[in-house]
């Protein structure tokens, strides 16, 4: 039977990047992918490197937003993570952090703003809050109709096409085995060592990751393991290439946008609008399957990006798609060991584009032993309660 360190489940940039700081640390990693790698949200998300607290944070209570300020710190980590990926992997990942701006058009997302900007200062993340002019003199493609504007120098955007395959390719330079078209079946633990099986092969493993995205429940499950991890989808949308008008990342406080410039001159917007999961015969999700593009969540997305830059008006849109992505019931994510099952580890949650390089290491981190105290608010600990009854 083949044996490792680690196994970790999912290919995308949570499993490729902890396999790769893994690997890199001596560890022996065996990673499995059910179909190819990058396939899931991170191949298919908007690339934003969000470091502000973001809009559906503020949507809830007092406390949600407090809980969003734990975050923070994990964003901070981010950004030099996202500083030296370039030079750590060696390759170029159009990564750009040229600033972002979260805009308001009313009087009242310009108070949302400025609670905002003082949660933020309380947590040590520098945002500037600019009035329409002072944005639009940074800015000149905003619209008239803007009113201000929280500013994060640090943020920016890069391309999830390149970063997850460099991330495999570098584990494997470092010795981990990446399987693609593997997909885990079956996960027992016996005398505190994990079995993965899967069709025609087995292996044994000290610790277990699972880094499963939108079907992290799902392999959870397979560990007789519940975790409150729910399938969300979402759409994007992308324009033609265009000359160089954009080179901030922008969102909205009170509408749901995000529209960035690619290195290729494409804008890409999107900001959480929904599409639709399509359904399993029985109940439940099918996960297999890809989730409907929604017309209204199309318009409304369209409509909120022109509101905000008009030029995207005289633009061709020449693509659209959707993707799912995980939540979890508290919004937060999900990054530890689960207190039940020493050795099970569980990623996934979140703003995974802008927080993934951070989980890999302090997960490679925590498994060697070295305490990382920013993972405090995002352990599964906090739904213990849910396993109480698991057996
Ligand atoms: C449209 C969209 C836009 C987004 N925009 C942003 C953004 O701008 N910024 C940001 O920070 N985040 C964004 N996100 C979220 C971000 O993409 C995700 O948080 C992140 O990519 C999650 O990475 P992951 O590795 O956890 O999951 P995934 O990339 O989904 O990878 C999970 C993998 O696990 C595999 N798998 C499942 N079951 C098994 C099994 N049994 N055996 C083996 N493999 C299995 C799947 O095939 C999949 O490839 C967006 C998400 C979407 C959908």
């Amino acid at each position: 039977m083949e044996r490792a360190d680690v196994a970790i489940i999912g290919g995308g940039l949570i499993g490729c990047a902890t396999a790769w700081r893994l690997a890199q640390a001596g560890a022996s990693v065996a990673l499995f992918e059910a179909g190819e790698l990058n396939a899931g949200a991170s191949g298919q998300n908007a690339g934003s490197l969000h470091f502000q607290i973001e809009r559906r944070f503020l949507e809830g209570s007092e406390s949600l937003t407090g809980e969003a300020a734990c975050i923070v710190a994990l964003s901070r980590l981010a950004v030099e993570d996202w500083r030296g990926i370039e030079d750590a992997l060696g390759v170029d990942l159009h990564v750009s952090m040229r600033g972002g701006l979260m805009v308001a058009e009313t009087a009242g997302e310009v108070a949302l703003l400025e609670r905002k900007a003082a949660v933020e200062a309380q947590q040590g993340l520098s945002v500037e809050t600019l009035d329409g002019d002072a944005a639009r003199s940074i800015a000149p493609y905003l619209s008239p109709a803007i009113l201000a504007a929280n500013f994060s120098r640090d943020e920016g955007h890069s391309d999830p096409r390149i970063l997850t395959p460099a991330l495999a390719a570098a584990a494997q330079a470092a010795g981990a085995t990446v399987r693609s078209r593997t997909r885990v079946e079956r996960i027992t633990r016996e005398q505190g060592r994990f079995t993965l099986q899967g069709e025609g092969w087995t292996l044994a493993a000290d610790r277990t990751l699972v880094a499963a995205g939108a079907w992290s429940a799902g392999v959870s499950a397979l560990a007789n393991l519940h975790m409150p991890l729910y399938p969300v989808p979402l759409m994007m949308n992308a324009t033609a290439r265009t000359a160089p008008i954009v080179p901030h990342l922008i969102q909205h406080v009170g509408r749901r946008l995000s529209l960035k410039q690619t290195h290729s001159g494409n804008l890409l917007i999107g900001g959480g609008w929904p599409s639709r999961l399509a359904q399993a015969p029985g109940g439940g999700f099918d996960l297999s399957r890809p989730a409907e593009l929604l017309p209204a969540s199309l318009a409304g997305n369209l409509r909120a990006a022109v509101d905000v830059v008009p030029r995207v008006a005289r633009l061709d849109l020449i693509r659209s798609w959707t993707g799912v992505t995980a939540v979890s019931a508290d919004q937060l994510p999900i990054v530890g060991e689960v207190p039940r099952m020493p050795g099970m580890w569980v990623a996934a949650g979140g703003s995974a584009f802008t927080l993934g390089l951070t989980f890999a290491r302090l997960l490679a981190e925590s498994m060697a032993g070295k305490v990382a105290p920013e993972l405090a608010v995002v352990s599964p600990a906090r739904f213990e309660h849910l396993n109480g009854f698991m057996g």
